[in-house]
């Protein structure tokens, strides 16, 4: 499969074959090797695959103190068949290392990233869950390792690949609030990368949303709060008028998602209409106002497509049946038909292991 061959430790105690996958909860349970790589002296070293562990940081270290850190999040399924495919991680590379460029840290090569993934993954196949809704998640990452407290980027880094078994996440519709005072991006920003800091900083108004009986946030420009960009982690996509409506990415502040990149194909191929353009929270509440508002739902790789059954903006209120929504329920299915290979990848979006 590889044209490098990545060495491998394996763990003399692994959790399978005696963990219980009927109890696997989102991001606590990682399966019995990881993949690491070292940054030094310019150049990417040390590839290894070994059993996942923590590891030593120095108390000074760069990303504890000043957030150079970067992330990826990527689903692996295995279908009926048995066959294990990742989606679109080509796509994940990219953003990677457009990232890394934007938090000063070193690209990823291609073959580190890519067959690293596969290796591990080809390795840790009896951890993949075949339930409905169900996959492998793959977090992909980057930390700067400097013990050094002065403010510039760091010399050394570490990349490393863990990957936890995943069960539905967000299963249940989410009540959102649409945010009219804090800022998750700013034009000129770091809102396109995923980086460490976008997510820390997002927490407190999101518990403040929570103490008033909502789940999440709907983020508005940092400028006016008049336009809206991405529900909590997640984009977001509106039906109005018939027509599938998405916040535009130009201006950095939003996350170019792969789910996105990949709704909107999958959107038009269904025959809808999608426009990627700024949408504003005037606009969502006249439609609603006027009974032309009929969905609106997040998409990413955690959750792929998640129901919103509340949307409001302070005291205007707008609920949405979820019984009766067509478009988030098809690209739904859509996806989830895809992965299972019950759809031709006419887009060579499965890569398999
Ligand atoms: C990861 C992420 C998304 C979704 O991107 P996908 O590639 O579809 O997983 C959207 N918004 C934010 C802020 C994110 O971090």
């Amino acid at each position: 499969m590889s044209k490098h061959s990545i060495p491998v430790t394996k763990n003399l105690h692994p959790q399978l074959p005696s963990f219980n996958m009927d109890e696997i909860a989102f991001g606590k349970n990682f399966t019995d090797h990881m993949l690491v790589a070292d940054y030094e002296n310019g150049e990417w070293k040390n590839v290894e695959i070994k059993p996942y562990a923590p590891f030593q940081v120095d108390p000074s270290c760069a990303t504890l103190h000043y957030g150079q850190t970067i992330f990826e999040g990527i689903k692996a399924f295995k279908n009926d068949k048995g066959e294990v495919v990742i989606f679109r991680p080509d796509q994940n590379l990219i953003r990677f290392n457009t990232s890394a460029e934007r938090m000063q840290m070193p690209t990823i090569p291609e073959w580190i990233f890519m067959e690293g993934m596969k290796q591990l993954i080809d390795l840790e196949r009896a951890w993949i869950p075949n339930k409905p809704d169900s996959s492998l998640y793959i977090r992909p990452f980057m930390i700067a390792m400097d013990p050094f407290l002065g403010v510039r980027p760091s010399n050394t880094y570490k990349f490393m690949i863990i990957l936890g078994p995943s069960g539905a996440y967000h299963a249940a519709p989410m009540k959102i609030l649409i945010e009219q005072h804090y800022t998750r991006a700013t034009p000129g920003g770091v809102g396109f990368a995923k980086n460490g800091g976008n997510y820390g900083g997002s927490l407190f108004p999101v518990s403040l949303a929570q103490s008033k009986g909502y789940d999440q946030v709907l983020w508005t420009d940092a400028i006016e709060h008049k336009y809206v960009e991405e529900v909590g982690m997640m984009n977001v996509m509106f039906v109005i008028d018939g027509k599938i409506i998405t916040p535009s990415i130009e201006k950095g502040t939003v996350l170019k998602g792969v789910t996105r990149n990949s709704s909107i194909t999958i959107l038009r191929e269904m025959g809808y209409e999608v426009e990627e353009r700024f949408l504003s929270v005037e606009e969502i509440v006249d439609a609603h106002k006027k009974g032309l508002f009929t969905e609106v739902f997040g998409v990413g790789t955690a959750a792929v497509v998640s129901y919103i059954s509340r949307l409001a903006h302070g005291e205007y209120v707008m609920d949405f049946d979820i019984d009766s929504l067509k478009v988030a329920p098809a690209l739904k299915n859509h996806l989830h038909e895809l992965r299972m290979g019950n759809i031709v990848d006419k887009h060579g979006w499965l890569q398999h292991v």
